[in-house]
């Protein structure tokens, strides 16, 4: 179809997207077209991205190793920087080894690309990332879905085949902020022969005692789930992404992810950033409290003013609309009182189940909460 019908279609439907352009760093408080808003709509979830040591890490990192990183990691681009930071990654995730990818929707095409092909299975759950079904697509691997958050259903689909199986799924489910039955899965997977893989780029800083993410949560071993995907662009508040697992696993992706192996390394002074911003992760776990006590304020609030919740425990707390002009109306509505939240529309959900998407940051206060609260209570749909 030509473009121009496409995009009247989208906006007929209320699918059309657009981007507002901020002033100044990503925070609490943004700044768009002169306005304040206060910001509910990031996933800078424990507030690192403009916090002032890991501005300075990048700072002096580009002095050391300037900015471009030259070439890709097997070219000449993999710096001691970067080295250094896959070690603390593996450390910290309490697995053998950590690989940096240069995006989390790159990691996750090249890990399930590089561990299936054509003769194999690739089962997830329907709500998945775009990026882990993007990847199970093109690995041209037999893909099926299962319901969500569903282990009666995955256990259906992981029976009585022959083929190598790959189970993929989210940690901390973007959208709508629950967590993946992961013993379950790992104890189906175990008795499937089947591996494995979780996607935490919500979890990673946010979730378990030290922050180590979903895994840590549930106190799940490497052994149990064999590839841990995290992003660095949320709870770490800078860029990129990495995997982990045993030696092997590493030194396969390293030999055949072709979006490890055919892309520019990060920029080095961005991996010295991220790990100022995992050691705050670390020694910090005030943030990580913090968010909690603010996502259960706002859930007892906005469940008085009876707005339809999700079964969340995370910083991701949606409010369920359904319509998508209705949560575009209503995300509009709180524009003018000065809250920024995202609407999330089809296809990011699926049909019917447009949502307001509002998340927590370890930086919001509880008048924040509260403001956002008052400024619902005002809305009437
Ligand atoms: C954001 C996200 C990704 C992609 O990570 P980027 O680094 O932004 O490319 C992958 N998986 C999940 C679940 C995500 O939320």
């Amino acid at each position: 179809m030509n473009p121009t019908e496409r995009l009247a279609q989208l906006k007929e439907q209320g699918l059309y997207r657009r981007r507002r352009v901020i002033e100044g760093a990503q925070g609490i408080e943004v700044w768009v077209d002169g306005e304040r808003l206060i910001n509910f709509s990031s996933n800078d979830y424990l507030g690192l991205a403009n916090h002032p040591a890991v501005v300075s890490a990048l700072k002096n990192g580009a002095e050391r190793y300037g900015v471009g990183s030259g070439s890709a990691h097997l070219i000449c681009g993999h710096s001691s920087a970067h080295h250094a930071l896959e070690e603390e990654l593996a450390d910290f995730t309490g697995r053998r080894r950590a690989l940096l990818f240069s995006t989390g929707y790159m990691a996750n095409i090249g890990v399930i690309s590089a561990l299936v092909g054509r003769s194999d299975k690739v089962l997830e759950d329907r709500l998945n990332h775009a990026s882990l079904l993007d990847g199970g697509l093109l690995s041209r691997a037999q893909f099926q879905r299962y319901r969500h958050a569903d282990s009666a259903d995955l256990e259906d689909k992981l029976s009585g085949s022959s083929r190598r199986q790959l189970i993929v799924t989210d940690g901390v489910f973007s959208m709508d902020g629950d967590l993946a039955p992961l013993p379950a899965m790992a104890k189906l997977a175990e008795e499937h022969q089947a591996t494995l893989m979780v996607d935490d780029a919500h979890g990673i800083g946010v979730l378990g005692d030290h922050g180590a993410g979903v895994l840590q949560h549930f106190g799940l071993s490497q052994q149990q789930v064999p590839v841990l995907m995290g992003t660095l662009g949320k709870g770490l508040g800078t860029f990129g992404a990495f995997v982990a697992g045993s030696e092997d696993l590493i030194e396969l992706l390293i030999q055949q992810a072709r979006s490890y192996v055919f892309t520019t390394a990060m920029p080095a002074a961005v991996a010295e950033a991220t790990r100022a911003s995992l050691k705050i992760v670390r020694t910090e776990p005030w943030r990580r409290e913090k968010l909690q006590m603010l996502s259960q304020r706002f859930r007892e609030g906005a469940s008085q003013l009876g707005w339809r919740l999700l079964d969340s425990a995370s910083a991701i707390q949606p409010i369920l609309i359904g319509d998508s002009r209705q949560t575009i109306a209503a995300s509009e509505a709180l524009l003018r009182q000065g809250y920024w939240v995202g609407a999330i529309r089809p296809p990011t959900v699926p049909q019917g189940q447009a949502r307001l998407r509002v998340t927590f940051s370890a930086n919001h206060q509880q008048q924040h909460v509260d403001g956002l609260l008052t400024a619902l209570a005002a809305i009437k749909l």
